[in-house]
């Protein structure tokens, strides 16, 4: 075991997406297949969502910003028979949500056409294209997506499956894709296996996609993890794998994102071999055991600290209460120019339950604390409805340090566990105390939990970070 620790380094902002895709034997109508599909991805971006489907000899696409629902509503009235097909779901920050970096993406060039969705950052990628614009490449979106496609086409070899072998032996960092060359479906996993992927098969009919979620509402026949380092090719529903040679740098091991676990992948969906649900109930009942809180009533911040919380009520003996309502219908582009907004919006996203938590010491089980912004207004909308005292347990360590493969983690100066110890936390966010899960016992909460990439919460980063990411993304 082997790392490279980075100390101090800012990030940039980075993101995370979903992928999907669909080859059948017949045609169906796959973009309203894909649109489902996507639906089901939601959680992993909300700010573009794309299809690109082969019909007629040709890729068809369509991408727009916005959620799936309404950037993709056109395809639930229209039939666009096909027999495959890729979709992507995209999160971005403010300022990088252009419909040019929307994907997938699509070009015609010396391998033909070619159409891509990508999950994950590169973690050379500022490198390669430094080499490719001295060479005269013209980048038209800021996405790691575009700059694969440029590897390709770039390829001396003058068939797309060596093209694009050739393109994965210069990439390095975290990436999940789906590629659509002709009729034929290629789905990627890079060797640590940073991020979820998943195919599964269905009466003459096979999927791919970032989550197991995405592949329940098919109810497949199997379901299997694509296996980091493996690379599939699929042609109606014949699959052939094979595998990307092993670097030595590398070889055999695994990083599988962590967070995933933590906060990202829906609770429904299985991750790395793991139900999320069981694995969060694992992290809230190790909390329970290590930093009990002297709270008489628990209460998750909904969704993602649902699961730690009914953990942490079954090895505490707590009484477990839903005292926060989430408003699921807000997406992530709301604007909030003022404080005034901002604090309107706070309050419309999270809501106290001020009749089950008015006189009580709740304890509030959250997934993971970033800059301690929405916790601090969160314990005072609590106290606000009448708590007694307010004590916050995270099911996930301090976050410390920025990821460099594709999750948006905000520079190290921002992260407030990286200014505070826990009391001080506290202090900043008005609670009675702040505990947090140490990594020791989020490792155990795992099997295998040398196979994890930890390193927002050690610094100890599974691969080299080469470059300071600075401009790219997913
Ligand atoms: S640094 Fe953190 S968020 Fe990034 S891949 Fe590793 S565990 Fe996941």
């Amino acid at each position: 075991m082997f790392h490279w620790r980075v100390e101090d380094r800012t990030d940039a902002i980075r993101h995370h997406c979903g992928v999907m895709g669909i080859s059948a034997e017949e045609d169906v109508n796959l973009p309203e297949l894909l649109f489902y599909g996507l639906f089901s991805l939601q959680h992993r971006g909300q700010e573009s969502a794309g299809i690109a489907y082969h019909r007629h000899g040709r890729i068809v696409s369509y991408r727009d910003v916005g959620m799936v629902a309404s950037a993709l509503s056109h395809y639930l009235k229209e039939n666009h028979p096909s027999r495959v097909g890729i979709g992507h779901v995209r999160y971005s920050t403010h300022g990088t949500n252009k419909l040019e970096n929307a994907q997938p993406i699509v070009v015609s060039c010396n391998k033909g056409e070619i159409s891509l969705a990508h999950n994950g950052n590169l973690s050379n990628s500022d490198e390669l294209t430094r080499s490719l614009i001295a060479g005269g490449s013209i980048f038209q979106s800021t996405t790691d997506t575009e700059l694969l496609l440029h590897l390709i086409a770039r390829s001396p070899r003058p068939d797309f499956r060596g093209a694009l072998l050739d393109c994965l032996g210069l990439i390095e960092g975290a990436y999940c894709f789906l590629v659509l060359h002709g009729d034929t479906l290629f789905a990627v996993r890079d060797p640590l296996g940073f991020r979820p992927l998943v195919i599964g098969r269905r009466d003459g009919m096979v999927m791919v996609a970032s989550e197991t979620c995405a592949l329940g509402l098919f109810q497949p026949e199997e379901i299997r993890e694509v296996e980091p380092g493996e690379i599939l090719e699929i042609q109606g529903s014949r699959i052939t794998s094979s595998r990307l040679p092993d670097r030595p740098a590398t070889a055999g091991r695994r990083a599988h994102c962590i967070f995933e676990l933590i906060y990202f992948a829906r609770p429904d969906s299985e991750v790395f071999g793991h139900s999320v649900h069981l694995v969060r109930k694992r992290m809230g009942a190790m909390i329970a055991r290590d930093d009990p809180s002297p709270g008489d009533l628990v209460i998750p911040v909904p969704d993602s600290g649902s699961s730690a919380a009914l953990g942490y009520a079954n090895a505490s003996g707590v009484e477990l209460e839903h005292g926060l309502t989430r408003n699921h219908y807000m997406g992530r582009t709301f604007i909030q120019p003022t404080p005034a907004l901002r604090e309107l919006g706070v309050r419309m996203k999270l809501h106290p339950v001020r009749q089950a938590i008015a006189g009580r010491r709740i304890t509030v089980i959250d997934d993971s604390l970033v800059r301690g912004t929405t916790s601090r207004q969160m314990v005072r909308l609590l106290r606000e409805a009448g708590a007694r005292e307010v004590h916050l347990r995270l099911s996930s360590p301090p976050l410390r340090f920025p990821c460099f493969f594709g999750i948006d983690i905000p520079t190290r100066e921002e992260l407030i566990a990286n200014r505070l110890e826990p009391d001080g936390i506290a202090r900043e966010i008005g609670a009675d105390s702040v505990r947090f899960l140490s990594l020791e016992a989020l490792r155990g909460c795992v099997d295998r939990p040398d196979d994890y990439c930890t390193a927002c919460f050690s610094g100890e980063y599974p691969c080299p970070v080469m470059d300071a990411p600075v401009h790219r993304t997913n």
